[in-house]
């Protein structure tokens, strides 16, 4: 066994394409003037790289097509120390796309063509069955198709490997494949989402966490923005406050907090230790513009975590 944690990850890749707009266009409307960018983003992606910075080692399965962005992808993941083998460039197919529209008050609007990321399937997964018998965890996200999620799971119980599933973005999910997570880490809308229950005070919130216990989840993390996360398993429940910081943009926090999280169980920290890790983490990554540029360094999430003892 590493005394580094070994990590997969299996998920999405996604080109992000933001246009910074004084107002969201409604249907017919040509809004001009925005300011363009692009950036490396998809769940998966994210959360590879959040791995590898929070000092995880990492295998990253995805799916890339064979256009300009699959090879600008490779490039970037291997910059990050991430091992590529399981990367898949997909002929004939155009690699993931999100267009974004961003508003001044940080509201969005987002339309994502999958491209290659539906693409990844099963048969990908099982070719990589040797890394995922290795390692001490494995993370998944849904931005993939359901079939793939759960061939990974079914490979991953079959060599005893812990298994966290961020169950994003929220869908309802049958209960076959809920109960072989071994952490659940919701936020508020896919808590709300997967239980059918209606979070409208804090209150609520570990009678949701037991509801998915019940469907046979070991534990469930749920990230609650700006004031942490709470945790649940059988016999324990407990809020865990979050790091006080001024938000800057909060895309991706979600992403930061798994990832550093499974970093830390993967190293075999006590949960709740672990839990004030994918805090910190979580804090520091909306503390700046961006997604993957927001990731945290290990070192950062450390030396933050010492300052606010
Ligand atoms: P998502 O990004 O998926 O919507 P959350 O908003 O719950 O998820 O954020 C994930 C985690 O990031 C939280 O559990 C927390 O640790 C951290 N976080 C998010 N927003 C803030 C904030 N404003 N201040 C401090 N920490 C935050």
């Amino acid at each position: 066994m590493n005394a580094q944690g070994n990590i997969v990850v299996a998920g999405s890749t996604n080109m992000d394409m933001i246009i910074q707009v004084d107002h969201i266009p409604k249907p017919g409307e040509t809004v001009l003037g925005g300011e363009f960018s692009q950036a490396h983003g998809g769940k998966g992606a994210n959360q590879a790289v959040a791995v590898a910075r929070a000092g995880g080692e990492v295998t990253f399965i995805t799916a890339v097509g064979d256009d300009q962005y699959g090879q600008q992808f490779l490039d970037g993941f291997r910059e990050e120390g991430i091992n590529t083998e399981y990367v898949f460039a997909i002929e004939n197919v155009a690699s993931g796309i999100a267009l974004i529209f961003v508003d001044p008050r940080g509201e969005n609007s987002i339309a994502v063509a999958p491209g290659a990321n539906a693409k990844l399937s099963p048969q990908h997964i099982e070719r990589a069955e040797d890394v995922i018998a290795q390692s001490d965890i494995v993370v998944l996200q849904l931005e993939i198709p359901v079939e793939t999620v759960k061939k990974t799971m079914e490979i991953a119980r079959k060599h005893q490997v812990q298994i966290l599933l961020n169950p994003a973005p929220a869908r309802k999910l049958d209960t076959a494949v809920l109960r072989h997570a071994t952490f659940l880490t919701p936020n508020e809308p896919e808590a709300e989402r997967l239980s059918g229950m209606e979070l409208n005070d804090r209150q609520k919130i570990p009678e949701i966490a037991r509801s998915l216990l019940e469907s046979g989840v070991k534990t469930v993390i749920m990230t609650l923005g700006a004031e942490g996360a709470f945790l649940a398993s059988s016999g324990y429940e407990a809020f865990l406050e979050g790091f006080s910081v001024r938000p800057v943009d909060a895309t991706a926090a979600g992403d930061v907090f798994n990832a550093a999280l499974a970093v830390a169980i993967s190293e075999r920290q006590p949960l709740e230790a672990a839990v004030r890790f994918a805090n910190a983490a979580g804090a520091l990554s909306v503390t700046k513009l961006g997604a993957q540029p927001s990731i945290p360094t290990r070192e950062e999430i450390v030396r933050f975590m010492e300052q606010t003892v």
